[in-house]
C-alpha cells in the first residue's frame, strides 16, 4: 500500500509499505479522506516542537473498516469511522483519572508514530475510533477531529459554569482553529464573540460565520477595540495563534480577572508579564487535544442544521496531488484542505 512520508521539509513522498496487520482489539481501516492539520503544516516544514522529520502524517482520518480482529465488538466491516488519534497507555495516573489526553506516556497516530492516516490503510484499537453518522458526508466527518480541539478548549474555560452563557469571548486568529473555536463558543452560548486577524479576507470569513465583531490584529489599538466591544476586560480569550504578540494581546484583553486559553500550537517559548497575571488574577489555561466526550459534542454540532461543512472544507485534492494539498495548506489561504484516498 501507499504511505505518505515527509523526510525533507515541504516535500511529500510516497512509500510502498506492507499493509498493517490487525492486532487483538484492532481494526483495519481503508482511508477515504484525511485532513491536513495546522500541526501537519508545522511538522511538514520541520517546525513542530515535538514532531521531528521524517514523519508519517495524517491524524484527521476518515475511512471504512475493512477487517476486524476476532475479539472486536461493537464495530463491523463496512462501518465508516474517524480516528481519535491520541494513543494513551491507559495505565498512568492521568489515564486512570479519565484524562487520557494528558497521558504521561502519550503517543499520537500521525505525529511521530509508526502509522499515519495519510496511507491507503491503517490499524487502530476500536477505543480510538468513533462511528460517523450515516447522514454525514465525508467532508463533515473530516471536521469531527478538528472541531474537537476547540470544543475541549472551550469546555476548559467554563470553570464553575455550565457553559459560556453571559460571557464575552475574544478569539485571536481567524484560521481553521479560530473559526472552529467560534463555532464551539457559539454552541456553548457565549454572549459576544470578537475575533482578530491580520488579514481582511480572514476577518470577513469570521463575520460571515457569525462573529459579532472583528478587529485588525495589526492595529495599534487592537486590544482597546476588543475591550470596548466586550465592555471592559474579556471573560475568555482564546489564543489560536500562540506567539509572542498574540499572547501579550490576549493577556491585556483578559486583564483583569479573565482567562487566556492557549489553543494554537506555539512554535517556541514566549515571555509573559507575571506580575500582572498575579496581581490581576488572570488565568492562563493550556488545552491539549480532546477526550471522547468532546468528539460527541463535535458530532452533535456538525450534525446541527446551521452547520455548513463547505465553509470549512475549502479544498480537496486526490492523493496523487498530495504535494499540492500540503503546498495549499502551507500557503494558508484555505480553511481546511483534505486529501481524498478513495
Ligand atoms: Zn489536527
Ligand atoms: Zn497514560
Amino acid at each position: 500500500m501507499k504511505q505518505i512520508v515527509i523526510a525533507t521539509p515541504k516535500v511529500v513522498t510516497f512509500q510502498e509499505v506492507p499493509t498493517p496487520k490487525v492486532k487483538p482489539g484492532e481494526v483495519l481501516v481503508e482511508t477515504l479522506v484525511t485532513g491536513v492539520c495546522g500541526s501537519d503544516v508545522h511538522a511538514a516544514q520541520g517546525l513542530h516542537p515535538f514532531v521531528p522529520l521524517p514523519y508519517k502524517p495524517g491524524h484527521e482520518a476518515v475511512g471504512i473498516i475493512r477487517e476486524i480482529a476476532p475479539d472486536v465488538k461493537g464495530f463491523a466491516v463496512g462501518d465508516r469511522v474517524t480516528a481519535e488519534p491520541d494513543l494513551p497507555c491507559w495505565d498512568c495516573k492521568n489515564c486512570n483519572n479519565g484524562n487520557e489526553n494528558l497521558c504521561e506516556n502519550l503517543r499520537f497516530f500521525g505525529c511521530g508514530y509508526e502509522q499515519g492516516g495519510m496511507a491507503d490503510f491503517w490499524t487502530l484499537p476500536t477505543n480510538r475510533l468513533h462511528k460517523v453518522p450515516e447522514s454525514f458526508t465525508d467532508e463533515q466527518a473530516s471536521l469531527i477531529e478538528p472541531l474537537s480541539t476547540p470544543v475541549h478548549a472551550t469546555k476548559l474555560s467554563f470553570i464553575g459554569s455550565k457553559d459560556l452563557t453571559g460571557k464575552t469571548v475574544a478569539i485571536l486568529g481567524c484560521g481553521t482553529i479560530g473559526l472552529l473555536t467560534l463555532i464551539a463558543a457559539k454552541h456553548f452560548n457565549a454572549k459576544k464573540i470578537v475575533m482578530t486577524d491580520l488579514l481582511d479576507t480572514k476577518r470577513e470569513r469570521a463575520l460571515k460565520l457569525g462573529a459579532d465583531a472583528v478587529v485588525n490584529a495589526g492595529s495599534a489599538t487592537a486590544v482597546e477595540e476588543v475591550r470596548k466591544e466586550c465592555g471592559g476586560s474579556v471573560d475568555v480569550v482564546f489564543d489560536c495563534v500562540a506567539f509572542q504578540p498574540t499572547i501579550l494581546q490576549a493577556i491585556k484583553m483578559a486583564d483583569k480577572g479573565g482567562i487566556v486559553v492557549v489553543v494554537g500550537v506555539p512554535e517556541k517559548e514566549v515571555t509573559i508579564p507575571l506580575p500582572v497575571i498575579q496581581d490581576h488574577q488572570i488565568r492562563i489555561q493550556g488545552s491539549a487535544t480532546y477526550l471522547p466526550s468532546d468528539y460527541e459534542d463535535s458530532i452533535k454540532i456538525i450534525g446541527s442544521a446551521g452547520f455548513d461543512a463547505s465553509n470549512f472544507v475549502t479544498a480537496i485534492y486526490p492523493v496523487e496531488e498530495a504535494q499540492k494539498a500540503f503546498d495549499a495548506a502551507i500557503a494558508g489561504e484555505q480553511v481546511k484542505v483534505l486529501i481524498r484516498f478513495s
